[in-house]
């Protein structure tokens, strides 16, 4: 299938919008008109303290609307409707995002461990009160000493049958719980996760409930509570430590879904291997590294909104001869900036749309499939990676994109940094996050590489000729139908052709992942390399697969999102966006499409000229594609685009100045001394 050859039409912005919205369009309308008010968005110039009071009071009055309680069950006044839930909080993350993180700390994580690892009796106790905020918490997982490598966590909650309760304690300073949202102001319960001891054995890491604080706010006995201080963003957050010294914890606190243990220590749990346990109930908690890689999303929207606003009214230079200075979107360069930005903006916006919906449904039912909620919990790391990521560069990118405006804190997009930044963090740091994607698309080695050790060894050698699979996106059969008619993988064959760079995508992610096994298997053969160094060796290739497999999922997620549309004009539309994430992601690896004979010189010097025509074509619909997003105007609160009216009609006032004084553009270049003496940068 090729993108529509004919130029493309104006398009109404909302039925990119309606496309855009998707499956909880009326979460969204909802955000829209009744929380896009200005209470909701930043506040600039305060200090750490007035932030704090400011985002609790907010957190209270966004409990008594209800909303939050849309991904809690029904019998306590939610609505069962995880992937509402999450669209919730992305679209929270258009207003203020210390609200949104404080958001997500007390309802995702808090209440989600609560919800997701508890039982009916924990549930009927604490679920109302954490969706109405009466019970603040905290979810404290991470150590200053180990926060990727949670199973190794060292806090230990050791059970004593004679008193029937746990001994909650923290051993040793690396021990302590560090960065927990909630913990330094507002928090007086804490999900805690610990290793369980009883019976003198381990049985890995578990959570309890624990109360820090007294109705009076002041620690619980054995309780310390520290302030993490100032951060870099997020300054409503009240980001603290944690440290237990011999805490009583009843044995009704263990959220014992996963793992019980009897009033004599005895302890039962339906997992028997202790990894799986671990792992099953880290993924019973995914919705978070959801709400993130959403939340992501959302401040990126905004970015692009505030540069692509402020570069259709801002002038800078004349082209000789020209009677005006140049709007500065219209400068090839700039275009190059926000386009592929933007394109890519749309792409992940429907990949995540799709895992939102995939999240829904795995995690609706009963019996969770084992196969489905594996895949589940890789795709919303590679997501979360993606769109986080992507945030931190474009939200940079749209700064730059304002010039001396965009450092300005009224102009949002230096908040938008400063907050967005720990995304690439928290939820699982980026890099650890494409590891277990790596791990997860190795589907066959998976188990030989859990324990590379002799036998795991024998076995990834001996296993020599199995076929690379990919895993399909939800539009599997719309995918292998336009794959399967890309006429040849010649010079011929149109970039626009949508099976082509469909092929390009798998290919690359196929020939990466196969390269990747072979180096490894290579490893595997030699007796003098230890399994770490078998797979430290290869670990950027690795890593590299995993991207590899990530912009493929995002391609097919928003080719599939386009089927959606039933407006043909922004079916055209969004067909001429995604040519251009495709063909930019292919630009940016052009490296390896080279190195591996998949383009020619040739063809790959085409590839930047059949660019450059996507921009240009694309230069007209930018303000369309940033207008659908429909952000709504109290919450973009940014001075340069709230004064666009009044701006404009300056830049009018200071041309006609320019005429009038037989200066400005119509001067050419023989003035261009004075037209850049008025551009030069301020110091
Ligand atoms: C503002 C903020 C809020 C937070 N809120 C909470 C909260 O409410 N509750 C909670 O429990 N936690 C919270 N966290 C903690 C957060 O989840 C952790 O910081 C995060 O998981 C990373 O752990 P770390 O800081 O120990 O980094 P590390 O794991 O030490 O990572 C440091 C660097 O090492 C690299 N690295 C680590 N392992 C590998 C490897 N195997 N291979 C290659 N590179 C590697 C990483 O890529 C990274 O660049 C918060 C953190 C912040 C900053």
């Amino acid at each position: 299938m090729t993108s529509t050859p004919a130029p493309l039409g104006p398009v109404d912005p909302t039925r990119i919008q309606e496309v855009l919205d998707g499956r909880w369009a009326h979460v969204r309308r909802d955000a829209r008109e009744q929380l896009g008010e200005a209470k909701y968005a930043p506040v600039y110039g305060e200090t750490g303290a007035e932030a704090r009071e400011r985002v609790t009071r907010l957190s209270r009055e966004l409990a008594a609307t209800g909303r939050v309680g849309l991904g809690f069950p029904r019998e306590y006044g939610g609505q069962d409707d995880a992937g509402g839930s999450v669209t919730s909080i992305e679209m929270l993350a258009f207003g203020d995002l210390s609200l949104m993180v404080k958001a997500g700390v007390q309802w995702g994580l808090f209440g989600g461990a609560v919800q997701a690892l508890g039982t009916k009796r924990q549930h009927d106790v604490y679920l109302r009160d954490i969706m109405s905020f009466d019970l603040p918490g905290c979810f404290a997982m991470t150590e200053t000493g180990h926060g990727s490598d949670v199973q190794q966590l060292r806090t230990t909650c050791t059970y004593d049958p004679a008193t029937q309760t746990f001994d909650l304690h923290t051993p040793h300073q690396a021990a302590r719980k560090d960065y927990i949202g909630n913990a330094a102001k507002d928090g007086r319960m804490a999900v805690v996760f610990a290793q369980l001891i009883t019976q003198g054995a381990g049985h890995g890491v578990h959570a309890f409930l624990v109360p820090i604080r007294d109705a009076d706010g002041s620690p619980a006995a054995g309780v310390t509570i520290g302030d993490d201080g100032p951060k870099a963003g997020l300054n409503g957050v009240d980001n603290g430590r944690l440290s237990f010294d011999h805490v009583r914890v009843p044995r009704d606190m263990l959220l014992d879904r996963y793992g019980q243990v009897a009033e004599d220590g005895t302890y039962t749990s339906s997992i028997e291997n202790e990894t799986r346990r671990f792992f099953t109930m880290l993924g019973t908690l995914v919705r978070g590294r959801v709400s993130v890689g959403g939340s992501a999303g959302s401040a990126t929207k905004l970015a692009l909104e505030i540069a692509v606003r402020y570069g259709d009214t801002r002038r800078q230079f004349a082209a000789p001869g020209g009677d005006r200075e140049i709007v500065i979107n219209d400068y090839l360069v700039h275009q190059r900036k926000l386009l592929p930005a933007l394109a890519k903006t749309y792409a992940l916006h429907f990949a995540q749309e799709e895992l939102v919906s995939t999240m829904h449904d795995v995690q609706g039912v009963e019996d969770v499939d084992e196969a489905a909620q594996r895949e589940l919990e890789s795709r919303a790391a590679g997501l979360k990676a993606a769109n986080t990521w992507h945030a931190t560069q474009t939200i940079q990118l749209a700064r730059e994109a304002c010039g001396g405006a965009g450092y300005l804190a009224e102009n949002r997009l230096p908040a938008l940094k400063a907050d967005t930044d720990v995304f690439t963090t928290f939820e699982g740091d980026n890099t650890v996050l494409l590891q277990l994607v790596a791990k997860g698309l190795l589907t066959g080695y998976r188990d030989a590489f859990g324990s590379l050790d002799g036998w795991g060894r024998a076995q990834f050698v001996a296993d020599q000729v199995r076929e690379t699979v990919l895993e399909r996106t939800a539009a599997r059969g719309l995918i292998q139908r336009l794959v399967d008619a890309v006429p040849g993988r010649g010079e011929e064959v149109p970039f626009t052709d949508r099976g082509w760079q469909l092929a390009a995508f798998e290919d690359r992610e196929k020939h990466t992942l196969d390269g990747a096994i072979k180096r490894l298997r290579k490893g595997a053969a030699r007796k003098d390399i230890t399994p770490f160094d078998i797979f430290n060796d290869v670990q950027d290739h690795v890593l590299a697969t995993a991207q590899a497999h990530i912009d493929r999922i995002v391609l097919e997620g928003f080719v599939a999102g386009i089927e959606r549309a039933t407006d043909p004009a922004a079916k055209a539309l969004l067909g001429k966006v995604c040519d251009l994430y495709a063909l930019t992601t292919i630009e940016a690896h052009k490296g390896w499409f080279l190195e591996h004979g998949r383009l020619t010189p040739t063809r790959a010097k085409a590839l930047t000229g059949s660019v450059n025509d996507l921009l240009k074509e694309l230069r007209p619909h930018l303000r369309t594609l940033v207008d659908a997003f429909a952000i709504p105007a109290a919450w973009l609160n940014c001075a340069i685009v709230a004064e666009e009216p009044g701006r404009q009609e300056v830049m009018a006032a200071h041309d006609a100045e320019l005429q009038a004084a037989g200066r400005g553009a119509e001067t050419g270049t023989d003035d261009a001394t004075a037209t850049s003496l008025e551009v030069a940068p301020a110091q």
